[in-house]
């Protein structure tokens, strides 16, 4: 009989941690970036277009380093009780409970806030007092002041392209990230990627490759922006699913991309050409 037998942790954050690694094919340094980064405690803005690997990005680093991954979509309702908690009323009276943030800072994880720009600027404040040498969270409505556990790392999105002049960080929230730039991948990483998440053939994922390179020439004209990374993979899904090519792409990259009648017709028109 063993003594000590080796009792489960409670562990907060077990639905946030990534068991199986998510497939992440780098395009530049940023593994080493990410890693010095989160050696360092500093928090880390990643910049660059809606599904260019952001995300996917991040999940690979919170695997690979071991952290749960809480992750929160910022949008212009999200109040400051969404990000830090809010009391419940139960059965039992009154609770508190963690919102993502507090729980990522209470028990350690990485907080990935996705387009942190669409948060209100109330909400924006909240991780000024995270992201400086205090690690602190005050929270106003239990009168706690929550120092931030050790594995505690902040990390957000942000698509300045999307947004143009009109919506943009504050000068005081932006100097306090570290900040990686994001682009499309090359067109044969590009190509690579789109075979390994949809299993086309290579013929089919450069053909996906090459109409989106042509969107992308259209953007900031016709479009706000190109055809991402994203939606070559829901076209290949769609033709590795038995669709003709030219349907799928019409499905997945010309209709979704404009609401713009010329435009889809321009873009159908690309889709000739392309595939
Ligand atoms: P973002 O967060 O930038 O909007 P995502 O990370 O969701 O974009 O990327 C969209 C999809 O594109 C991912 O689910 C993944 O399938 C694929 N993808 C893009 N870049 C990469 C990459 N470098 N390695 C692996 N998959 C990628």
């Amino acid at each position: 009989m063993k003594l000590h037998d080796p009792v489960a942790p409670d562990d907060a954050l077990a639905d946030w941690r990534i068991a199986d690694e998510p497939w992440y094919a780098p395009v530049g340094g940023e593994v080493a970036a990410f890693e010095a980064a989160h050696a360092r405690g500093l928090p880390l803005m990643l910049k660059g277009p809606t599904g260019c690997g952001k995300t996917r990005f991040v999940e690979h680093m919170a695997w690979r380093l071991g952290l749960p991954l809480i992750t929160v979509a910022c949008h212009e309702d999200l109040s400051a009780g969404d990000l830090i908690g809010r009391f419940l009323l139960d059965g039992q009276g009154t609770r508190w409970q963690d919102g993502p943030l507090t729980r990522a800072v209470r028990h350690g994880a990485i907080c990935y806030l996705d387009e942190l720009v669409e948060a209100r600027a109330d909400t924006t404040v909240l991780i000024h007092p995270l992201t400086d040498a205090r690690r602190q969270l005050p929270l106003a409505a239990t009168g706690e002041l929550l120092h931030a556990h050790p594995d505690f790392r902040l990390v957000v999105s942000y698509n300045p392209g999307y947004h143009g002049v009109h919506k943009s960080l504050k000068a005081s929230t932006r100097q306090r990230f570290t900040a990686l730039e994001f682009g499309y991948p090359d067109a044969a990483r590009e190509a690579a990627i789109v075979m390994h998440e949809c299993g086309v053939d290579e013929g089919i994922a450069k053909q996906l490759v090459t109409l989106a390179e042509r969107t992308r020439r259209l953007a900031g004209d016709a479009l706000d922006e190109g055809a991402s990374t994203r939606m070559l993979i829901h076209a290949g899904l769609l033709i590795a699913e038995g669709l003709a090519p030219r349907t799928a792409c019409l499905q997945a990259v010309a209709v979704p991309l404009s609401d713009d009648p010329e435009v889809v017709s321009a873009l159908t028109a690309l889709v000739d050409a392309c595939i």
